[in-house]
């Protein structure tokens, strides 16, 4: 689960793409259409398409929104550690992970978290059961979760003040995340 940042900016440029289907994600034009859907690869999806498919319907082309919004989307995880690193109380952060902020509080929590000498305190380990570098052998998979250092962390804080900044140079006055 993730936790995505917005904003209310007043200005969102929003246009529609074609995209390959997942249902044709072991076809050999799949990669090729990830990057841009051409006639020729529309012809080829839709025959490597489940046409049972309840997304595309068969035809292996998937519309997706875009939109040049700002944005910042980061793991509960990390983002949880991230507001205590910027000093965001418990009646801002819910245990839900749903809050919002003005523009002005924001950036006073940023230069809060910017102010700390360590961020040891909001750093966590790698993933238990490792096996070695953060990954983690499961049954059938194996994923990477190699733990946030305090780099990490002020990483996430630099992440989170340029959404912020762009979301204000674009006249946000508020955030919210979910
Ligand atoms: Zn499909």
């Amino acid at each position: 689960m993730s936790v995505y940042f917005h904003a209310d900016i007043s200005n969102e440029k929003t246009w529609e793409r074609d995209t390959p289907c997942l249902c044709t994600q072991n076809s050999e034009v799949f990669c090729a259409a990830m990057k841009r859907v051409t006639a020729d690869l529309k012809a080829s999806l839709r025959i490597a398409a489940n046409p049972l498919c309840s997304i595309c319907k068969g035809i292996g082309i998937e519309r997706v929104k875009e939109s040049d919004a700002p944005f910042l989307n980061l793991a509960n995880e990390n983002a949880r550690l991230l507001f205590f690193a910027l000093g965001l109380n418990k009646e801002t952060v819910e245990e839900e992970l749903w809050g919002d902020l003005t523009t002005a509080e924001a950036r006073r929590a940023v230069m809060r978290g910017k102010a700390r000498g360590s961020l040891k305190p909001y750093t966590r380990p790698p993933a238990e059961n490792r096996r070695g570098g953060g990954s983690v052998l499961t049954v059938g998979c194996r994923w990477h979760d190699p733990g946030v250092s305090e780099h990490g962390m002020r990483t996430y804080i630099v992440r989170f003040e340029d959404f912020l900044e762009e979301a204000i140079s674009r006249g946000a006055t508020r955030i919210w995340w979910d």
